[in-house]
């Protein structure tokens, strides 16, 4: 038996704003992953099986990999469609709102977010939910959103209408905010759910080929000239950092997603705790960090790299040269070790 978790009040008042909605729309966090992705594509396909109006809209490119997903063809991405988009919002009678926190994390889409008047629903597993919506279901303590969202959809009796392919989306973002299960998955109601998804028909085998071990040539080469190349390991401090610059990006013909999971890498490194990377982007250097064990990254990001997010995952932009935030990193290892290094 799984636990519960989300409140029944929640759930009550969510089910009237479904009810009574036609229209509905789903938003998530800029650089969708999986696990935004995957959990916008089974809202699509579970409401939309309800007979809702349903349509996903994301705020900018994601990954190749995830453009098989059942259903990623209809995604509406607001950067290359910004008037649909709005139209869309403007229309919507409600809208739930996936993995993401605050309205600022929905990049381009933030302020149509803010303005719209339709209901909104949150569900998320970041800390600190920070947005003006009508039911906040926020549970940092979900591995993934797509998770949460399973037992969303059970709750509101919606079981049946979870077909096969929304049985993968949910599987897909489960198998990528948890390393195909390698971390943030002790707990073991998890497994319940994935055993629920298999037997929907859901196919693990191909969507692990899928989303985890499928790149282009130029994607594997960029990955390893950046271990090779580019990996500083300061041992006596338990970090690692890894810089890309515009040039090198180019020259591997970087596309989006690219460096997906390049941060992990490092904490592979007996003593390395925390890891950094950082790449220039063409207005500000975007951050990523991971740690092991209980060093805090998000406190990091947010100290220092206008960012934040979970303990063992965070990032941040940065706004100044490439350098600039390289040599702080460096100059924060000493502190870092004082602080949060046991
Ligand atoms: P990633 O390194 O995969 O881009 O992000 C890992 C996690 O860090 C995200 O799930 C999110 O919680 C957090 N994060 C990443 N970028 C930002 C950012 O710019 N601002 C904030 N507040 N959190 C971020
Ligand atoms: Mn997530």
């Amino acid at each position: 038996m799984i636990s519960r978790k989300i409140s029944e009040e929640s759930i009550k008042k969510a089910k009237e704003l479904i009810d009574k909605a036609e229209r509905i729309v789903t938003v998530c966090h800029s650089a969708p992953d999986g696990d935004a992705v995957g959990s916008s594509l089974a809202v699509v396909h579970v409401l939309g099986a309800l007979g809702k109006e349903c349509r996903a809209i994301v705020p900018d490119a994601y990954n190749a990999n995830l453009a098989k997903l059942p259903g990623a063809k209809e995604i509406v991405d607001a950067t290359r469609y910004p008037d649909f988009a709005r139209r869309l919002f403007d229309e919507a009678d409600l809208v739930i709102c996936l993995d993401f926190n605050e309205p600022r994390r929905t990049g381009r889409l933030e302020e149509t977010l803010r303005q719209c008047k339709a209901s909104k629903i949150l569900i998320d597993h970041h800390l600190h939910p920070d947005i003006d919506a009508d039911v906040l279901i926020s549970h940092p303590d979900m591995a993934a959103t797509a998770y949460l969202l399973f037992r969303f959809f059970c709750r509101l009796e919606l079981f049946n209408f979870i077909d096969k392919p929304a049985a993968e989306c949910i599987l897909a973002g489960m198998m990528t905010d948890t390393g195909n299960f390698s971390y943030n998955c002790a707990d073991p109601d998890i497994y319940i759910v994935v055993a629920e998804l298999l037997r929907k028909g859901a196919d693990k085998e191909r969507l692990y080929r899928q989303l985890f071990n499928t790149m282009s040539e130029s994607c594997m080469r960029l990955n390893s000239y950046a271990i090779l190349e580019k990996m500083e390991v300061f041992a006596d401090d338990g970090a690692a950092l890894i810089v890309l610059n515009r040039e090198e990006l180019n020259r591997f013909h970087y596309e989006k997603g690219d460096t997906e999971g390049l941060v992990n890498r490092p904490l592979a490194i007996p003593g390395v705790v925390y890891s950094a990377f950082l790449r220039e982007e063409t207005d500000m250097v975007k951050v990523s960090m991971r740690s092991v064990g209980d060093f805090p990254v998000n406190m990091v990001c947010k100290d220092h790299f206008g960012g934040g997010g979970h303990l063992n995952a965070a990032g941040g932009e940065f706004y100044g040269t490439l350098d600039e935030a390289a040599t702080l990193f460096r100059s924060l290892l000493k502190e870092n070790k004082e602080k949060y290094i046991k």
